[in-house]
């Protein structure tokens, strides 16, 4: 029976690991101690604002509501990603639609690139709905319910700080140091830790959630790392705040913006108060402080005051996720790069497989330790080859960074085979990578499509849906997506 688990770091991994453990040990009744330490010196990363939508369902499994989550987070809807320039051509969307309607599996196979429409906007409303800038749900709406599909942006300092406070409340054991030792037992398993203040803190299980630093399951039990930056070349990331009293757009968008640049591409994220930006980059052809002049100069003049993060990151991956009595969650395990906000999902996805494993590992270790990490590599190489299909297809080849990204030894093996298939004829839910944990056929089809890289079926003509009935009922009932935030505003300081 594991009685306590010990967390090192407190970031987003931390505490959303902290919180889900503690909600499944309560609703198990099991008595099991959690204890988290995080160094008030080592900051987080700082990043990590575009979310999933399986975030609505990881955060009520913690039992933060909606209104105070939104609130505490300054978050706002996401229902899309909008892909500019990664073509030559238009922009496209990829919407957390996943086939809504009868009808339009049909006409995902049939779907002819050369039909003159898009397949985002053929296929989904949520392109629509996004462009006339409404909410995806109406306040009246039950907490993280949906009328359509959505996620949320949000600020990721302020989510772990809530998420912090709200887990001390319900029992989970805060401590504020370093971890300055590990002891290691001589069969490889984690004794103790030590902190800068002498303190030393044995547990049945130990979480590694330090970050790239990866002090616990990359610096103490050695497991080194796969790289991927063979297919994932971006390396870098310049980001940057942008106040609304700064500069303020037109619109709280509720997509994030996805425009690729000349060596990489950059996100503008719109939330309460500010928008998050961040130009995401290779080193190979991009200097830093290039990589910051272009990011500046593309926002304009009114950021010359606002200060610059610049952050270094590698495609990677631990060679296991969970060796001996350590796991390793969120960043010290690895990280794959942000271009479809995956990274939160796979922090939620193995806090949820820790919850339903924590007791299998007491009686069956090993085979529990090997379902993880297969679970875990299976996750890696479905994200991986998910966001490699987005440059790979590009028929982008104007700079050295895009001749590069683009070319036959850039693309994942696990991909390369389907690429040649898809050239022939439209992706089909049997050639999809494993139990499409994320990044389902729909998600393949709204990127093929969108680059125009699939073939028509020939001889087939696609019935498209007709959306006329449905966006009239949006555009009664779904209030404006900054009209949303407002009565979210008013109701929490009314409660306040
Ligand atoms: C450029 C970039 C953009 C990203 N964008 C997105 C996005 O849009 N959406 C998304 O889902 N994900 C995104 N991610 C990933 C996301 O940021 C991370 O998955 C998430 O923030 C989790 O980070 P973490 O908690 O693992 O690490 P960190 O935030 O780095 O936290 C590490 C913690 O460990 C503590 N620590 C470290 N060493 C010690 C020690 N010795 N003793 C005690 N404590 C220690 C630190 O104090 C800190 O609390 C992005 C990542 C990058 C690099």
């Amino acid at each position: 029976m594991i009685k306590s688990v010990l967390i090192v770091g407190g970031g987003s991994a931390g505490w959303i690991t902290a919180n889900m453990l503690n909600a499944d040990m309560k609703r198990a009744n099991l008595p099991v101690q959690i204890t988290l330490i995080e160094s008030p010196d080592i900051p987080t990363i700082g990043v990590g604002e575009a979310t999933v939508p399986s975030i609505r369902r990881t955060m009520t499994g913690i039992g933060l509501s909606e209104q105070d989550l939104m609130q505490s987070a300054e978050a706002t809807f996401k229902t899309l990603i909008r892909f500019i320039n990664w073509n030559k051509g238009e922009a496209y969307d990829h919407p957390f639609d996943r086939r809504p309607r009868p009808g339009s599996e049909q006409l995902a196979r049939q779907w002819s690139a050369r039909n003159g429409k898009r397949f985002d906007q053929t296929v989904s409303v949520l392109s629509q709905i996004a462009d006339e800038n409404l909410a995806p749900k109406t306040p009246q709406t039950p907490q993280y319910q949906a009328n359509f599909p959505y996620a949320y942006h949000l600020d990721a300092i302020k989510l772990a700080n809530r998420l912090s406070d709200f887990g001390r409340e319900r029992g989970i054991q805060h401590v504020q140091a370093k971890i300055e030792a590990v002891s290691v037992q001589p069969d490889g398993q984690i004794a103790s830790v030590t902190t800068d203040q002498g303190e030393t803190y044995s547990a049945d299980l130990f979480v590694d959630c330090t970050g790239f630093r990866s002090v616990l399951l990359g610096d103490a039990l050695n497991v080194g790392l796969k790289t991927y930056s063979d297919y994932l070349l971006c390396d870098r990331a310049v980001t940057m705040r942008v106040p609304y009293d700064v500069y303020k757009p037109e619109q709280i968008v509720t997509y994030t913006r996805s425009i690729a640049r000349d060596a990489g591409w950059q996100w503008d994220i719109n939330l309460q108060t500010r928008r998050g930006l961040g130009y995401v980059y290779s080193s190979a052809f991009l200097s830093d402080d290039e990589a910051e002049a272009q990011l500046r100069a593309s926002e304009g003049p009114h950021t010359k005051d606002i200060p610059a993060n610049r952050i270094k990151f590698a495609s990677t991956k631990r060679h296991v996720s969970w060796k001996k009595n350590c796991v390793a969650i969120g960043l010290s395990d690895g990280f794959l790069e942000p271009l479809e906000s995956s990274g939160l999902y796979m922090i939620e996805y193995g806090a949820q497989m820790l919850g339903l494993m924590l007791q299998d590992f007491a009686h069956a270790p090993d085979a529990t330790i090997r379902n993880f990490n297969r679970n875990m590599d299976d996750l890696y190489e479905e994200v991986l080859s998910f966001i490699n299909l987005h440059y790979v297809i590009s028929n982008r080849r104007d700079t050295p960074f895009w001749r590069a990204a683009t070319a036959d030894s850039a693309i994942w093996s696990g991909l390369k085979e389907k690429l040649e298939i898809w050239q022939n004829r439209p992706p089909h839910d049997m050639d999809m990578h494993g139990p499409q944990r994320l990044f389902a056929l729909d998600s393949f089809e709204f990127i093929l499509h969108g680059m125009k890289y699939v073939a028509p079926d020939h001889g087939l003509t696609p019935t498209m849906p007709d959306h006329t009935e449905i966006l009239k009922k949006c555009r009664t009932h779904l209030p404006k997506h900054e009209v949303f935030l407002d009565l979210l505003a008013r109701a929490s300081r009314a409660m306040a």
